[in-house]
C-alpha cells in the first residue's frame, strides 16, 4: 500500500537518481551505452586505442620494432628530453576528446589523468613540479575549464607532485592549432607563453601536461620558456598523439 511517507521516498529517490545521473557520468564515453559505473563500458573499453610496442623515444608515437625515432623526429629536434603519450587520437577517439573539451566532459579528466599517471610511472618518469599547457584566460573563461589543467591535477594527486598554475603564462590569443599547417603552427606558437615567478622552476626538472601531441610546436615553445627561466629540463605528457 502507498502512504504518503512512501511516495515522499519514492518521490526522493528519483530526484536523487535524476541528480546524480546530472552530475556523474552514468553513460559509456565512447557508445553512449548507461553505465551502472565507470566512464567505459567493457567492449568500448577494449576498443579504446592505446599505444603499445615500441614507441619513438622522442615524441612517442607508435614505430615499427627496432626503431628508435620516426621519421618525423629525425629531422626535427625538440627542447623536451621525451613526450610520453597514452592514446592514438584517431576519428573515433577524438570524438571524447573534443566531449572531454568542449562538452562539459570535464569528468573525463579523472581516468584519462589516471591513465596518463599510471603510464608516467611505468616509464619512471618523476620530476619537480606539473605544469599544464596554460589557456589564454580570456578562453579559459569562454570555456569554463583548461582540460589540461584538469589533467595536470588528476596526475599530480596520484604522483603525488605539486602543480603549478601560477608560473607559465599564455599571453597571445591564438587561433585554433588544427586549422593551420605545420610551418604557420610554429609560427603562430611564437611568442605566445611567458613566465612569471620564475624562482619557483630554478633548475627544477619539470613535467609538461596537454591533452594532443601533433607537431609539438606547442609543447617545444612552452619547453623553450621554460628553460630560458631557469628550469633545469623538461619532460612532456600528452593524452594522445595525432602522429
Ligand atoms: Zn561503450
Ligand atoms: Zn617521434
Amino acid at each position: 500500500m502507498e502512504t504518503s511517507k512512501t511516495k515522499g521516498i519514492y518521490l526522493l529517490d528519483s530526484f536523487i537518481k535524476s541528480v546524480s545521473s546530472i552530475v556523474y557520468p552514468h553513460h559509456c564515453a565512447y557508445c553512449g551505452r548507461p553505465l551502472e559505473d565507470g566512464y567505459f563500458c567493457e567492449e568500448c573499453y577494449k576498443k579504446l586505442p592505446f599505444i603499445e610496442g615500441n614507441t619513438c623515444s622522442v615524441c612517442g608515437c607508435p614505430v615499427s620494432e627496432g626503431m628508435d625515432v620516426c621519421y618525423e623526429c629525425k629531422s626535427s629536434s625538440f627542447y623536451f628530453y621525451k613526450n610520453v603519450s597514452i592514446f592514438m587520437y584517431t576519428s573515433k577517439f577524438s570524438d571524447v576528446v573534443h566531449k572531454f573539451k568542449y562538452h562539459n566532459g570535464r569528468y573525463l579528466a579523472k581516468p584519462f589523468g589516471a591513465f596518463m599517471a599510471e603510464r608516467l610511472k611505468k616509464d619512471n618518469i618523476s620530476t619537480d613540479f606539473i605544469i599544464p599547457v596554460p589557456l589564454h584566460p580570456r578562453k579559459e573563461e569562454e570555456r569554463g575549464y583548461n582540460q589540461s589543467g584538469l589533467l595536470a591535477k588528476y596526475i599530480g594527486r596520484i604522483l603525488d607532485i605539486s602543480v603549478l598554475n601560477n608560473v607559465l603564462i599564455r599571453d597571445v590569443y591564438t587561433q585554433s592549432q588544427t586549422k593551420l599547417k605545420k610551418e604557420s603552427r610554429r609560427e603562430n606558437m611564437c611568442g605566445a607563453f611567458s613566465v612569471k615567478n620564475k624562482e619557483v622552476i630554478y633548475g627544477k626538472t619539470i613535467l609538461l601536461i596537454d591533452d594532443i601531441f601533433t607537431t609539438g610546436s606547442t609543447m617545444n615553445e612552452c619547453s623553450r620558456v621554460l628553460l630560458n627561466n631557469g628550469a633545469g629540463g623538461v619532460y612532456s605528457a600528452t593524452l594522445a598523439t595525432g602522429r
